[in-house]
C-alpha cells in the first residue's frame, strides 16, 4: 500500500485494529471451560456494563456478529406483547424483519432516510396504549444520522414502554443515557467504537429486564436465548462455544478505551477526524447526503457522489491509496459514498486520506 501502510479501513466497521488488540488475538489457546476464560469473560462485562458507568445493568457476551446481538436482545420482546419499531433506514427496517421472523406482533412507524426518526407518529401510535415496547436504531448507519433516542424515550415512558436499542455503530462513540433515555436493554458490537475484532458482540440490559426475561417467553431461539445466556454468565459459565481469541482481543480494546480515556475521548476524536473529512470533501463538491451537519454523529459521513464519478472509480481510487470506504445500501446505492473514521487512524493517515479524495474528485 502506499507508503507501506496496511490497509485503513473506513467502513463502519470491522476497523482497523490497533497493535495491541491484534497482538491479543494471537494469544495463547484456552478452553472455554477453564477458570481463566471464565476470568476473562466477567472482565469483558464488567468492562462493558463500566463505559458508560450503569450500576444497574448486565452486558451479556454473545458469539456472532452486531445483528446477532440485536436479534438476541429480542428476547425482551414476549410473545403476548405488541412491539413498535421506529425506523428510518436499514438497520430500523432489519428489526422490523426480525420481529417478523419471530411471529411476534408489531407495527412500523417510518420516515424517509434522510430524515429524523419521526416522533409525532411514534408518540400518536403510542397513545393507543397498545405497545410494551418501542424498538429503534441509535446511530442509523445507512445514513450517519444520529436519532433522538432521548426525545423517543420519554415518549415511551409516558405511555408505559421501554426501549430496545440498536446501539451498534453508536456504543463507545456517542453519549449514552440509558436510564435518562428509558432503554431497557441496548445490543452492540466489538467491531466497531471499540475497535474489537469482529466475532462476538453483547446485549447490556438492565438487571431487571434480565430477571424477568426467563418467564415472558420471549425466546424464539435456542442459540439467542438472551436469559439462558444471562443466567450462564452469572453463574461463570457459558452455553456455548465463544470465539475465545476474539473475547481476549475485545478485552484488550475495551482495556485500550479505557487507557484512552473512555467514551467521551473516542467520540472526541472521531469528531475532529469526520470533520476533517468533511471539510475535504466539501472543496471537492462532494456534499453531505443529510441537511444539517448536526444531523449526524460523529463516526461516519455519507456525501453524494459529485456527477461524472462512479462509486466504483471512487472505491478503486481510494482502494489504491490504501483506504476502503463503503457503498450507500437500498436506495442509495450507487448515488452517495460513506467514510467511517473509527479504528487505528493517525494524523498522518487522515492527510494521506485527503490527499486520495482530491486525486479522485479533485
Ligand atoms: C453494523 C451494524 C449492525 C450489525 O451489523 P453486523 O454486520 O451484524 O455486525 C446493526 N446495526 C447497525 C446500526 C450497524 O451499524
Amino acid at each position: 500500500m502506499a507508503d507501506g501502510h496496511g490497509l485503513r479501513l473506513l467502513n463502519p466497521g470491522p476497523v482497523t485494529m490497533t497493535e495491541r488488540v491484534r497482538r491479543a488475538l494471537a494469544s495463547e489457546d484456552v478452553c472455554h471451560r477453564e477458570p481463566e476464560f471464565r476470568d476473562l469473560v466477567a472482565s469483558v462485562r464488567t468492562r462493558l456494563r463500566d463505559v458508560y458507568g450503569e450500576p444497574d445493568y448486565t452486558a451479556v457476551l454473545l458469539g456472532g456478529s452486531g445483528t446477532a446481538a440485536v436479534e438476541a436482545m429480542l428476547s425482551l420482546v414476549g410473545r403476548d406483547e405488541t412491539a413498535l419499531v421506529v425506523a428510518n433506514g436499514v438497520y430500523g427496517e432489519r428489526i422490523a424483519a426480525m420481529l417478523e421472523a419471530q411471529g411476534k406482533a408489531h407495527e412500523v412507524v417510518r420516515s424517509a432516510w434522510t430524515s429524523g426518526i419521526d416522533l409525532e407518529a411514534a408518540n400518536a401510535a403510542l397513545a393507543t396504549g397498545r405497545f410494551q415496547r418501542v424498538l429503534t436504531v441509535h446511530h442509523e448507519t445507512t445514513t450517519g444520522r444520529l436519532n433522538d433516542v432521548g426525545a423517543l424515550g420519554v415518549l415511551a415512558r409516558e405511555h408505559g414502554a421501554t426501549m430496545l436499542l440498536d446501539a451498534v455503530s453508536s456504543f463507545a462513540g456517542e453519549a449514552l443515557r440509558l436510564v435518562e433515555w428509558n432503554i431497557e436493554a441496548l445490543a452492540a458490537t466489538a467491531n466497531k467504537c471499540v475497535h474489537g475484532a469482529p466475532g462476538v458482540s453483547f446485549v447490556l440490559a438492565q438487571n431487571a429486564a434480565l430477571a424477568r426475561a426467563p418467564s415472558n417467553g420471549g425466546a424464539t431461539s435456542v442459540y439467542l436465548d438472551l436469559a439462558r445466556h444471562a443466567a450462564d454468565q452469572a453463574r461463570g459459565s457459558t452455553p456455548f462455544t465463544l470465539p475465545t481469541h476474539v473475547t481476549r482481543a475485545f478485552d484488550e480494546a475495551l482495556a485500550e478505551l479505557e487507557d484512552d480515556g473512555g467514551w467521551r475521548s473516542r467520540h472526541a476524536t472521531y469528531a475532529e477526524r469526520s470533520k476533517q473529512v468533511r471539510a475535504v470533501c466539501a472543496e471537492l463538491h462532494a456534499h453531505p447526503l443529510l441537511e444539517g451537519q448536526a444531523d449526524y454523529g460523529a463516526t461516519l459521513t455519507s456525501f453524494r457522489l459529485p456527477p461524472a464519478v462512479t462509486y466504483e472509480d471512487l472505491h478503486a481510487q481510494l482502494k489504491h491509496d490504501g483506504f476502503v470506504i463503503y457503498a450507500g445500501q437500498g436506495t442509495f446505492a450507487g448515488a452517495i459514498f460513506r467514510i467511517a473514521v473509527m479504528g487505528a487512524l493517525s494524523a498522518g493517515d487522515l492527510e494521506r486520506l485527503a490527499r486520495s479524495l482530491r486525486r479522485a474528485l479533485g
